[in-house]
């Protein structure tokens, strides 16, 4: 049963021009406003969505599906509106959140882009549900599933993501997307405590490329995002792990186990679409 109370609605629009940390993209795309997975260090929780939540409800524990998000995406499609867009989905709720399951609102948005692929899709998740769509995903040419593993400790991981899915089952996810024929990178974003190498080690098999961003390289949200985040690790005894350097030296761990070709850092990592549209085999020397 979910955690969540739903407050289901209709939306006026669903792609929604972007910039700024995501440059990259022309657009966003929510099928959900709110989010379930509760990540303590969530920067969402000081972002519009949270600002006008449903009757005040605390951040995680409230979730409006926009019921309408797959006919709203159809008709930008039928407008010519879909196909030049660059698209990531989703920068303030996770696409596979674990009601999407039964709502299916994120699949009947990438049915709409099967038919209309968009010159890219970034889809970011948290969840191995993403799966159940490898099939649809792999007819999307310009589609990468971007997989958040931000720690290869699962202490940490349940410490800091509480109702998201564990790493393993994350990481497996990717292999099947990848079996499938579907792009994958991991963000590691942001970086959190534990063993870069055995987690390198642990991706390198799964992905095309690693993002790897921490909570000071890049801040889009001019430091807001990184202060509150921080105060959030510190309340929960995580404050003493992010000492100068740590952020350098686990990129140039990710760099020697994926080749420096795979491995990309922060905002100018995410918004690099260039070998997405293009097609480019990053895996090729493998
Ligand atoms: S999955 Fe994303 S939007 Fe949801 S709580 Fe975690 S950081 Fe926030």
């Amino acid at each position: 049963m979910s955690r969540v109370r739903l407050f289901v609605r209709d939306a006026r629009s669903i792609l929604t021009p972007t910039g700024g940390y995501l440059s990259g993209f022309s657009h966003t795309l929510q099928p959900y406003s709110g989010c379930e997975f509760a990540c303590a260090y969530c920067y969402v929780r000081q972002m519009a969505p949270q600002r006008t939540a449903p009757e005040g409800l605390a951040w995680s524990t409230w979730l409006a599906p926009k019921r309408n998000a797959p006919e709203l995406l159809a008709r930008e499609a039928e407008r010519g509106r879909l196909g030049p867009a660059r698209i990531f989905c989703s920068s303030v709720t996770d696409p596979y959140t674990p009601l999407e399951r039964r709502l299916g609102l994120t699949r009947g948005c990438l049915e709409v882009m099967a038919r209309c692929p968009p010159a890219a899709l970034v889809l970011q998740t948290r969840s191995p549900l993403v799966v159940r769509d490898a099939e649809l995903l792999a007819r999307i040419p310009s589609a990468l599933v971007s997989m958040t593993v931000a720690t290869g400790d699962e202490a940490v991981r349940r410490a800091l993501e509480p109702n998201a899915p564990g790493t393993g089952l994350r990481i497996e996810a990717l292999g099947r997307l990848r079996e499938a024929g579907v792009r994958t990178q991991a963000a590691v974003a942001p970086l959190l405590p534990g063993d870069p190498r055995q987690l390198a080690r642990r991706l390198a098999p799964v992905v095309d490329r690693v993002v790897v961003d921490d909570f000071f390289l890049g801040d889009g949200a001019g430091g807001r995002r990184s202060r509150a985040a921080l105060e959030r690790l510190r309340s929960l005894g995580f404050g003493d792990w992010a000492e100068p350097g740590y952020a350098e030296e686990s990129i140039a761990i990710f760099r020697e186990e994926l080749t420096p070709e795979r491995v990309v850092v922060s905002q100018a990592g995410f918004n690099d679409l260039e070998w997405l549209t293009h097609g480019q085999d990053l895996r090729r020397d493998q």
